[in-house]
């Protein structure tokens, strides 16, 4: 072990010192020193092969980011209330990744910082504060982004909606409400035009619908197709607007493109982005289009004293020039394809494996324990999450039932890691699935 405080010491400081809410993966806490690509390696020296983190997308502690960083950092750090020419660098090179009319940036420091903004760009536009939200959906820590994350008011601790924030059922293929319908997609769409309906009714109008293209804290959920440009055609005919989140799926992990919501074939009036954009330095932004920008020039100013820094905007750029010059996005689609295809060679001889979805190096795998009733396999997910950490790789669960394997790997990951990830699953299966 490296000279320092052990694993007990530390756990007991997070206990005394820490924001008692905090969780800890693993009944064996891991006690992590180092990443790099797809690993990261213990205070022992064990590498785990992560296949969980959306964060550091080009892969832990990448050397061209580190050095853009160090670089930027030694040179000059400021506010962006002076010129520099990083910040329009990034603005020009994001926006030719986007489609459509969305152009002007908005420099922030988190996810949840881009989603309290956006709500904030919606109102301006529209006036209006009623929001459209998916059962299960996350979209930040603020107060303002618990208010539209179903996922935490309908949670533990949680107060339930607001009167201005309607829950839509999660259209997943799977397991939504409406999956036996003959037609879903118009059946979740007519549950969207009732609360419509209702909101306008109430005398107030819709002022957005937000929602991630594939959902994340939702369980990898997939959407029926059509069903996302038949909401977005829905909410603009009520004079609202459309907002993206693609914190956790934007910067090609979905492979076959740049971002999630491209996969559906809409335009977005407002995007979210974070995560992936500084491979774990804090850097997130809004992009819009100029008319709803417009809309946000009252006479106050928006200043975020960190947000779009020469040094955050430095590792941004640096982000993208390794996704296009790895060629990461159609890496992640080619791996992606082999790890799904393998997934569903498993679940033809696991009935544990109820769905295997996704796209890209952004996957699901579903339990449950019976394929009928679907009842979900919590248990057992977690089981195979602590087994698999035993095997040195890194999963975890999602989904409002905790029972979907998630598998979001830095984009490094690869074949060989994807067959590694398969083989050791089938073995903890077998072992989860022995009659005690
Ligand atoms: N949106 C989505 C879809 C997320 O998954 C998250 C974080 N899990 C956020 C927003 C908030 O991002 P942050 O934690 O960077 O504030």
């Amino acid at each position: 072990a490296q000279p320092g405080r052990d694993e007990q010491t530390i756990l007991a400081a997070r206990r005394r010192y820490l924001n008692p809410t905090l969780s800890v993966s693993y009944r064996r806490p891991l006690h992590m020193v180092r990443g790099q690509g797809q690993y990261l390696y213990d205070a022992e020296g064990r590498a785990y092969l992560d296949c969980v983190n959306n964060v550091c997308h080009v892969g832990h502690s990448h050397p061209a980011v580190v050095a853009a960083l160090a670089h930027q950092a030694a040179l000059l750090n400021t506010n962006t209330r002076y010129l520099h020419e990083h910040i329009i660098t990034l603005a020009e090179r994001l926006t030719a990744h986007m489609p459509g009319d969305l152009s002007v940036w908005f420099f922030v420091n988190s996810g949840s910082e881009a989603n309290d903004l956006a709500l904030r760009l919606v109102r301006a536009y529209t006036g209006r504060q009623d929001m459209l939200v998916l059962a299960g959906a996350y979209h930040g820590n603020l107060s303002s982004l618990i208010d539209i994350s179903p996922y935490k008011f309908d949670g533990p601790g949680g107060a339930g909606a607001p009167p201005w924030v309607h829950t839509l059922s999660m259209p997943c293929t799977y397991r939504g409400r409406f999956r036996h319908a003959e037609d879903p997609v118009a059946a979740y769409v007519e549950e969207a035009a009732g609360i419509i309906r209702q909101v306008e009714e109430a005398g107030r109008g819709v002022a957005a619908f937000i929602a991630e293209a594939l959902m994340g804290t939702g369980g990898q959920v997939v959407f029926p197709p059509g069903y996302l440009a038949q909401m977005y055609a829905l909410v603009r005919a009520a004079g609202g607007l459309c907002i993206a989140d693609e914190v956790q799926i934007g910067f090609g992990r979905v492979g076959t493109h740049f971002w999630g919501f491209e996969t559906h074939g809409v335009v977005p009036d407002i995007v979210t982005m974070g995560k992936p954009m500084g491979n774990g330095h804090p850097l997130a932004a809004v992009v819009t289009t100029p008319e709803i920008a417009a809309s946000f020039v009252t006479g106050m100013e928006y200043f975020n004293t960190f947000g779009g820094n020469p040094v955050s905007c430095a590792v941004g750029l640096a982000v993208l020039d390794v996704i296009e010059e790895q060629n990461l996005q159609e890496h992640a689609r080619r791996v992606g394809e082999h790890l799904k295809a393998r997934l569903k060679t498993l679940q033809e001889r696991h009935p544990l494996i109820g769905d295997v979805r996704g796209s890209g190096l952004f996957l699901g795998v579903e339990l449950v324990r019976d394929r009928e009733t679907l009842a979900p396999a919590a248990g057992e997910a977690q089981a195979i999450v602590e087994a698999m950490r035993e095997r040195g790789i890194l999963l975890s669960t999602d989904g409002p039932f905790h029972n979907v394997l998630k598998i979001k790997p830095p984009l490094v990951f690869n074949q060989e890691d994807a067959d590694r990830l398969v083989e050791e699953l089938e073995g903890v299966l077998q072992e989860v699935e022995q009659p005690a």
